[in-house]
């Protein structure tokens, strides 16, 4: 497979910024603490399934002190419609209670110590500085790990590969986005069964060889968007000087 160039690597991201210009997650939280339990129950579960707990659980406990007194069995009743119910509500309560007695009930802005909590690996701690602390994190889940293999952007044999290879070639402008430019192309275009590539920005970059379309097709395609953003740059002409 090919190799992107640097400039093939900005056209990749500058198309998907086009497509998106401000991201966001689409799990539902209101502060930091929120987002931390939000991600941890999304572990194997979708963001769908999360959101429909979590307003039950959050109107509830909106804070790690909360959490606490809500007590593992009253959480796990709150958050049975997702999978591995138990051991989540087990995590969630206990990290809850490290937060209140080590972090004085605020989640810490540091990836190394998020990743001490239970239930937070690095992919959680990563999202949780990307989306609460604005750090340019790249976390890699199973969308954004198809997408890194299959376009070429970023090989990798396990998250740990891709990540170290996104933060590698992600142009500085792009990196504070980039998870979620990445991750939503995988969720809604770059689907893992039949990828979507009649609709895809960056079929003409992607290298991936089964395309659901032909390559002459993409060629095409590419030009007619190619021809459009040269016109669109092009300055307006000038009316006649009047006399
Ligand atoms: S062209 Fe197809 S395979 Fe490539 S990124 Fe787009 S949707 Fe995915």
């Amino acid at each position: 497979m090919r190799k992107f160039s640097k400039a093939e690597v900005a056209e990749f991201y500058r198309r998907l910024a086009e497509t998106r210009p401000i991201p966001r997650t689409e799990l539902e939280f209101i502060n930091p603490f929120t987002l931390l339990v939000a991600v941890v129950l999304s572990a194997q579960a979708t963001d769908v399934g999360v959101n429909k707990a979590t307003p039950a659980l959050f109107a509830l406990a909106d804070t790690p002190g909360k959490m606490v007194a809500l007590g593992e069995e009253r959480v796990a009743g709150l958050i049975r419609t997702i999978g591995l119910y138990r051991t989540k509500a087990k995590n969630v309560v206990a990290l809850s209670r490290i937060l209140v007695e080590k972090y004085r009930g605020q989640v810490p802005a540091d990836r190394e110590l998020l990743q001490e909590l239970p239930g937070v690996g690095r992919k959680t701690a990563n999202v949780v500085m990307n989306v609460a602390f604005e750090e340019p994190t790249i976390a890699v889940d199973t969308h954004i790990f198809r997408v890194g293999n299959r376009t070429g952007l970023a090989p990798g044999r396990n998250p740990f590969e891709v990540e170290q290879r996104l933060e590698a070639v992600t142009p500085p402008q792009y990196k504070l986005h980039a998870h979620h430019w990445l991750i939503l192309h995988g969720r809604h275009v770059c689907k893992a069964r039949k990828p979507e590539c009649p609709d895809c920005v960056v079929a003409s970059l992607c290298r991936y060889p089964a395309k659901t379309v032909p390559d002459g097709w993409v060629a095409a395609k590419a030009q007619a968007a190619a021809a459009a953003l040269k016109e669109a740059r092009r300055p307006p002409a000038r009316s006649p000087a009047r006399r």
